[in-house]
């Protein structure tokens, strides 16, 4: 390898034995390369407050190599709060309220003071005992600007100080459809993520995001962008993908609103559901709305705003480590807390069958890490992870979608071992970026090994 250690300048020497002396070669190339473009966003290499500790063979410490993610039920967690259980809309597709589940009609409104003293509480006593010192928390809904400027200011100021020695970073996840510049200033001296869920220009948006009387919200949502715009405060986009609709406009309308981020969602379906979706749109409709606006991002040559899931595809191919949910099979390190206190699994799952969130549990009277007792199928989702689904085991993007999204699994028969339903359309999406990234499923391993190999070089060695 010359100096510059570039895989170009790579020449095997020849002579006997040189086919295996090349491809020892090529491999260390491949290797240095690998770490040089994954060294910014390997996690297991992330500075901070959150970095995985290294070697210290604590119980609920995260591995401090590889990809396999060892959590156990003293792990680091992020909590999302749903602190209103109604909405201002009535979104078509919305898995709260249109889809199987109906345990909303049983909950409070809103959470109260009491379940936020005792979520406090909670997250004190988890912290101590996973040592976790940054702890995310999303505030979630139903709609959560329910609940009113004053409620909100006071619960960010409990969860904010509920230790000093742990740092809390809080966002939100809303229609926009309140918020005004009293909630931007809140959002500012809290210094809150927002997130803000748009379909797209407003007849794609108004097809499907609209309040109790069928009235579509996508003025009321410009309006809340317009009052974040207004007080300086960043925002990123959720998008659910409309099928059939046009992916060009839809996203560079969303790029004239101004945000840092915006995600693609693919309908939450499964395998009962998605048939229809497929007799409409075609064998991979999510895949013909994602690819057109990849296409765009990519050729722009202006990465400023991340669009997701390509940030994450990315990644996953390049070799680096994936936290998202949709694509990995790692566990989720995420729970949610009811308006009634009642601890729960992804929230995502009412979309497969009523109850199928639910632990039994409590922040009333439970911690977080009593779930292995109380909810096998949680726990594993939340801190071990599942098995790969048999229909995954041969398919060449096994190591990096791993089975797709969990709730998009399901099927009535079979529960959730089975390959994503979206699974047609995630393989066309990964065909098509690796073919612009030049990175086969073969070299993706390579590139992950090397990155192993190098972190066992470092395991020791001062930072
Ligand atoms: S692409 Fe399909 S078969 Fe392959 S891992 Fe993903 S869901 Fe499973």
């Amino acid at each position: 390898m010359g100096e510059s250690g570039e895989p170009g300048n790579v020449r095997a020497p020849d002579r006997p034995g040189a086919p295996a002396a090349r491809r020892r070669a090529v491999r260390d190339a491949h290797r240095l390369h690998a770490a040089r473009a994954l060294c910014r966003t390997n996690p297991l290499r992330r500075e901070g407050p959150d970095a995985p500790a290294r070697g210290t063979g604590q119980p609920g410490v995260q591995a401090p190599r590889g990809r396999t993610v060892m959590r156990n039920a003293h792990s680091p967690l992020s909590v999302t709060f749903k602190i209103a259980s109604r909405c201002n809309l009535n979104c078509s597709y919305c898995y709260v309220y249109n889809k199987l589940d109906d345990s909303w009609r049983r909950q409070p409104a809103m959470i109260s003071d009491e379940v936020i003293d005792a979520s406090v509480a909670a997250l004190r006593r988890h912290c101590a005992k996973s040592g976790q010192r940054l702890l995310r928390i999303v505030f979630h809904g139903g709609e959560p600007l329910l609940v009113g400027h004053e409620r909100f200011d006071c619960w960010c100021r409990k969860l904010r100080s509920l230790d000093d020695s742990v740092e809390v970073r809080l966002a939100l996840q809303t229609n926009g459809v309140l918020i005004d510049d009293k909630w931007a200033e809140l959002f500012a001296a809290h210094k809150i993520v927002v997130g803000i869920s748009i379909d797209g220009t407003p007849d794609v948006h108004d097809a499907q995001r609209v309040d109790h009387k069928g009235r579509g919200s996508y003025s009321g949502v410009l309006r809340g962008v317009e009052a974040l715009r207004r007080n300086a405060v960043g925002f990123s986009l959720l998008s659910v993908i409309s099928l059939g609709s046009d992916p060009v406009a839809t996203h560079r309308h969303l790029l004239s609103l101004g945000p840092a981020q915006i995600e693609y969602l693919f309908p939450d379906q499964t395998h009962d559901t998605i048939g229809a979706l497929r007799a409409r749109h075609g064998p991979t409709p999510g895949a013909d709305f994602l690819i057109p606006i990849f296409e765009q991002w990519w050729g722009s040559g202006d990465m400023k705003v991340r669009v997701g899931p390509f940030m994450a595809i990315v990644r996953a191919i390049l070799g680096g480590v994936c936290e998202v949910d949709f694509i990995g099979n790692n566990p989720l390190g995420y729970l949610f807390v009811e308006p009634d206190g009642a601890i729960e699994g992804l929230d995502v799952l009412r979309t497969c069958g009523p109850g199928l969130a639910r632990t039994g549990m409590n922040v009333r009277n439970h911690d977080f890490s009593d779930m292995e007792d109380h909810c096998k199928f949680h726990y594993q989702v939340i801190f071990e992870g599942l098995s790969l689904p048999r229909g995954c085991r041969t398919c060449r993007e096994r190591s990096t979608c791993a089975g797709g999204y969990l709730p998009h699994r399901f099927a009535s028969d079979g529960g959730f071992d089975h390959p994503s339903a979206w699974c047609a359309d995630i393989l066309r999406l990964f065909d098509h970026l690796r073919s612009r990234l030049g990175v086969p499923p073969a070299e993706t391993l390579l590139r992950r090994e090397a990155l192993d190999s190098l972190s066992v070089d470092t395991e020791g060695v001062p930072a």
